[in-house]
C-alpha cells in the first residue's frame, strides 16, 4: 500500500476525495493571471477569479496584457540577464497555423482604423455557436449576405515576384483563424504575439509589426520572415512608407528571408534583396528562433498562450 507523504489524498479506497490534477492546474493558472494583472498594473485588487469567468476576463484585458508582456521582455529585464552572445540583435516573425480555432463567419462587421493602412476590415473573432457558422451576435446573418470580399490586400507591386510564398494564395478556410503570428528575438525570447483572422495576410502581419514598433522598448534593425519578399515590397511601397513614423521605421529595417525557407525564394529580386546569406549582419543570427520556440507554444489555446509564452521566456532565460 502507498505510504508516502500525501498518499492518503490519492487513495480513493478510504473515501477521501482525490485532488483532481485539473483543479491543481487551474489553481496555478489563476495564480499566474493574478500575478500578471498585478505586474502589468491592470488590477491589483483581484483576489478571486470564478472559473467560468477566466476566459471573459482575459479577453477583456488581452490588449493590456500583451502590451505589458511586450514591454517587459523588450526591456533591460531581459537584456541585462540574457546570456546569449547576440542578444536581441534581430527579430524573427512567423505565422503558425497550428493554433487555429473556429471563428464566426461574419464579414464586414468590424473595422479598424489604421494610420498606415486606412480602414481595415477584420473578421469577427468570436466563437461560432454550436451547429452554426456564426457567433451569438451574428447568428441571424446569412452566408450570402456576408461573403468575404475579394480582398485586394496587396498591390501588384508586392505580387510581382516568382516566389510562391504569398500566404493569401495558399488554401485557406475562411471561417477559421490562421492561428497566431509570433515575434521572437534571435536569442529565443518571445516579445509579442497576435492572433490572425482569415489568413496570415500581409495586412495583418504589417499591422502586427506597427504594433510592435509602438510597444517594444527595443526593436533592432534586423528582421527575418519566411515570406520576406512580399512583406518587404509591402513595407517599402513609397505611398505606405510615408504614412507615419512607424511606417518609416519599418521601411528602414533590413529584412531577409529566414535561412531555412530561403531555398523556396527563386526570384532574382529575392536573391538580391532579401538574401540572409549575403547580408553580413545576419551571419551569426539564428533566423529559426521563432520556429523553434513556437513549436511548443502553438499547441495551446490562444487564450492561455500568454501564460505559456511567459513560462517559455522564463525557462529560456535561465
Ligand atoms: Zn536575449
Ligand atoms: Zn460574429
Ligand atoms: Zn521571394
Amino acid at each position: 500500500m502507498m505510504n508516502f507523504w500525501g498518499s492518503e489524498w490519492m487513495d480513493s479506497s478510504n473515501s477521501t476525495e482525490i485532488l483532481d490534477r485539473r483543479r491543481l492546474s487551474e489553481a496555478w493558472y489563476k495564480k499566474t493571471i493574478i500575478e500578471m494583472f498585478t505586474e502589468y498594473n491592470i488590477d491589483d485588487k483581484i483576489e478571486f477569479i470564478k472559473s467560468d469567468k477566466i476566459e471573459a476576463l482575459l479577453v477583456f484585458h488581452v490588449e493590456k496584457l500583451w502590451k505589458g508582456f511586450s514591454k517587459k521582455w523588450s526591456s533591460s529585464f531581459h537584456t541585462d540577464n540574457c546570456k546569449h552572445t547576440e542578444c536581441s540583435k534581430a527579430i524573427i516573425i512567423d505565422g503558425h497555423m497550428k493554433g487555429t480555432r473556429s471563428v464566426c463567419a461574419a464579414r464586414g462587421v468590424q473595422y479598424v482604423e489604421s494610420k498606415e493602412l486606412g480602414t481595415v476590415e477584420m473578421g469577427c473573432w468570436k466563437m461560432p455557436c454550436k451547429g452554426s457558422m456564426y457567433c451569438q451576435d451574428h447568428k441571424n446573418l446569412q452566408m450570402q449576405d456576408h461573403k468575404a470580399p475579394v480582398a485586394k490586400e496587396y498591390d501588384n507591386e508586392e505580387d510581382s515576384t516568382d516566389c510562391k510564398t504569398l500566404k493569401e494564395k495558399g488554401p485557406l478556410i475562411k471561417c477559421k483563424t490562421a492561428g497566431i503570428c509570433a515575434s521572437v528575438y534571435n536569442c529565443g525570447i518571445i516579445n509579442g504575439m497576435k492572433e490572425l483572422y482569415g489568413c496570415e495576410s500581409l495586412t495583418q502581419v504589417y499591422m502586427f509589426l506597427v504594433w510592435l514598433a509602438k510597444e517594444l522598448l527595443h526593436f533592432p534593425n534586423l528582421l527575418a520572415y519566411d515570406d520576406a519578399c512580399h512583406l518587404k515590397k509591402f513595407i517599402i511601397n513609397p505611398l505606405r512608407a510615408i504614412k507615419s513614423q512607424y511606417s518609416q521605421f519599418l521601411a528602414a529595417l533590413r529584412i531577409v528571408v529566414d535561412k531555412m525557407h530561403f531555398a523556396n525564394h527563386v526570384d532574382k529580386w529575392c536573391r538580391r534583396n532579401v538574401n540572409p546569406y549575403t547580408d553580413e549582419q545576419f551571419k551569426n543570427i539564428n533566423t529559426e528562433a521563432c520556429e523553434q520556440t513556437f513549436q511548443f507554444v502553438a499547441k495551446y489555446k490562444y487564450s492561455i498562450q500568454l501564460n505559456i509564452c511567459h513560462m517559455e521566456n522564463i525557462i529560456c532565460s535561465c
